[in-house]
């Protein structure tokens, strides 16, 4: 996903994201150098996605959106974009399936899996971000694993659903797309502080495709282990890395 047009800041609100973007960085480098465990991982993708949450909900009174947003259950124009994130929240979303879905809707994800990963393990990232293919976590029009979706996700909205279909499914620039700057601005400094902070913690994954990545830590056993020993789980996965 890359950022749909954003309007201009009515308040310098810059400042604000630059601090939380330090923030997280520093408390979740605290947070892994204190205890290595999968627990922790996931605790740390939670704080992330928990600070988006409750930065979202105050700054939404000091800076509203202009107009009501369009986004709404069952509305997945961005779902078939590709979706960059990291190690942690794989790992979270990874641990959110294994025990919240039942076996049918976890065998119906894999099989999604498998052809998601058949379509675009082949791809160069300019080829995947042309590419218009639903997440394999996307179940009747809505996102299988809401609560601990990606930064990213959360980020994404519109005013004009309309305009997220022609630009979206017809392969337009999705920088074209009338948005509230707030989340998008709240997502990607969020984003950048947990993915940095990943980095100098040593886990070097880089951008990360999210469908890609969930199902190598859904198939390798004892995957936040392994990732947390520094084994290099997701290397497919990062497109700088890849050799299609
Ligand atoms: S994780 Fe959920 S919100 Fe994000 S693209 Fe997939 S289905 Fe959509």
């Amino acid at each position: 996903m890359t950022g749909p047009k954003t309007s201009g800041d009515k308040v310098p609100i810059q400042p604000f994201f630059d601090d939380l973007k330090k923030h997280l960085k520093t408390t979740t480098i605290g947070s892994l150098k204190a205890n290595k465990t999968p627990k922790q991982v996931h605790a740390v993708a939670d704080t992330a996605m928990d600070a988006f949450a409750t930065s979202a909900a105050g700054l939404e009174k000091l800076v509203p959106p202009e107009k009501p947003l369009a986004c709404k259950k069952g509305c997945a124009h961005c779902c078939h974009l590709a979706v960059m994130t990291d190690g942690a929240t794989v790992l979270r979303i990874a641990e959110h399936v294994r025990t919240s879905m039942n076996q049918a809707e976890r065998m119906l994800l894999d099989m999604r899996l498998i052809v998601y990963e058949d379509k675009v393990e082949k791809m160069t990232q300019s080829q995947r971000s042309m590419a218009r293919i639903p997440c394999p976590l996307l179940v009747d029009g809505a996102c299988s694993v809401h609560e601990v979706r990606p930064l990213i996700c959360r980020a994404f909205n519109s005013y004009d659903a309309e305009i997220c279909d022609q630009k979206i499914r017809g392969g337009g620039s999705t920088s074209e797309i009338p948005s509230w700057n707030v989340p998008w601005l709240l997502g990607l400094a969020l984003d950048a502080g947990l993915k940095e902070a990943l980095v100098e913690s040593g886990y070097k994954d880089g951008d990360i495709e999210l469908g890609l990545a969930l199902k190598q830590a859904l198939d390798h056993p004892h995957a936040d282990e392994r990732w947390l020993a520094g084994d290099r789980i997701f290397s497919r996965t990062a497109w700088k890395a890849r050799k299609p």
